[in-house]
């Protein structure tokens, strides 16, 4: 994945996209705006300026995309920051620093190993990831802490038939690595919702999706992932995702795999990729059939609503449900500060950006936040807790299958 100076070029600095970043917002530096960043990216790809001064303003960019959806110039800001990170990574991040974040990725990214290292952390009884992890990561401090261990749901069925015959299609659900270990619960209303709506739902078990890797600057791991889950959702219909950054990146595998031999392959894969909601609010869902008096405020997850342009269909299907109010939140499409491991890695960048979100939550009064994504959903939780907010996060399908 390397920085197209086209795609550079497309900035014609007009800057407006400078209120719908979180890190400009925060600090009100030029250089921490995506009109800074790309003006920097551009200094370093013309071999004006050392990768090394670049890396801060990089690292501390969240990858939310907030400014993809602002720029009226259609500047592609995803592939930038993913190209930006990659050259980052292989002139400027030090050798041992390089090795420790691929331990960590590679950690967070297999669900059997962050479950155990949830629950060593526990039996220590650490509240935060530990200190000096972050140090190594290169974070001044550790400001994440601990989820509790949910009961371990692993899939175990592989195929779940649908509640009419024949199927109206056959699907494979992403069961991913953090969504895996912590999220059992998501994937099981997931399901009983597609076998509701007609859905054949097989799970292959096909690893992590690789978008922590592309996010972070190892596009190479990225494509290994990508390759193994091509090949696993191959005979299927659809491949349907319920964590809005993993179906980003899958919808982003031509891309990634632009110039390989499989890059036909990418295309036709990212074709059937399909984020639940999106699926789900054109099928023939059956109506609920129980009532839901909850007042619920929409936390829109950057890689749904930026990522993949999905923000009407959680909402349509959640309207569904009888007795449930919706109330918006100021700055739903703003990013909540956790962008994968971002908060372990820019704690006091993240902490601001989740405080915002934390007042725009208490304004509306809400029982429940609903957010489709696994790092946003934690850090949210995070944030309702330290502020003593009895607020529950739930993913869309979570509080949708309570209907039924
Ligand atoms: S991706 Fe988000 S944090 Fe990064 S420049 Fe764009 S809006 Fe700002
Ligand atoms: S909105 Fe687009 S064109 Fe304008 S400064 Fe931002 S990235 Fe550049």
């Amino acid at each position: 994945m390397s920085l197209d100076k086209r795609d550079l070029q497309k900035c014609i600095h007009c800057g407006l996209c400078l209120q719908a970043c979180p890190t400009y917002v925060t600090t009100g530096e030029e250089a921490e705006s995506p009109r800074g960043r790309i003006y920097l990216m551009r200094q370093a790809v013309e071999g004006r300026l050392e990768w090394g001064a670049v890396k801060p303003h990089i690292d501390a960019c969240m990858g939310c995309l907030g400014c993809q959806t602002a720029c009226p110039s259609g500047v592609p800001y995803a592939n930038l920051i993913e190209g930006a990170r990659a050259e980052v990574e292989r002139h400027a991040r030090m050798p041992f620093q390089r090795w420790v974040r691929q331990q960590a990725i590679g950690n967070f990214t297999n669900p059997v190993r962050l479950r155990l290292m949830l629950a060593l952390g526990r039996a220590m009884r650490m509240r935060t990831a530990p200190r000096w992890l972050a140090r190594f990561l290169g974070a001044p401090e550790s400001a994440v802490r601990l989820p509790k261990l949910p009961p371990k749901r692993f899939i175990s069925q592989t195929v779940y038939p649908a509640v009419s015959n024949p199927p109206k299609a056959r699907v494979g659900l992403l069961a991913g690595c953090v969504m895996q270990a912590l999220f059992g619960a998501v994937h099981e209303a997931t399901i009983r919702l597609l076998t509701l709506a007609g859905y054949e739902v097989q799970v292959p078990q096909a690893g992590c999706c690789g978008a922590l890797w592309a996010h972070n600057g190892y596009p190479d791991r990225a494509r290994a992932c990508a390759r193994r889950l091509m090949r696993a959702f191959e005979s299927l219909d659809y491949v349907v995702v319920n964590s809005a950054g993993c179906g980003s990146t899958m919808k982003e595998y031509a891309h990634l795999l632009r110039g390989a031999k499989e890059q036909a392959q990418a295309e036709a894969f990212s074709q059937k990729v399909r984020d639940i909601s999106e699926l789900l609010a054109q099928s023939e869902l059956p109506a609920p059939t129980r009532p839901v008096p909850i007042r619920a405020t929409m936390h829109d997850a950057c890689h749904l609503v930026h990522g993949q342009g999905i923000r009407e269909q959680p909402r349509q299907l959640l309207e569904r449900l009888p007795d449930l109010e919706i109330v918006e939140m100021e700055g739903a499409e703003m990013c909540c500060g956790s962008a994968g491991i971002y908060n372990l890695l820019q704690p006091q960048l993240a902490k601001a950006s989740l405080q915002r979100k934390i007042e725009a939550i208490q304004k509306t009064g809400a029982q429940v936040v609903v957010s489709a994504n696994p790092g946003c959903t934690l850090w949210i939780a995070q944030g309702l807790h330290e502020a003593n907010l009895s607020v529950e996060v739930l993913h869309p399908m979570e509080l949708l299958a309570r209907g039924y």
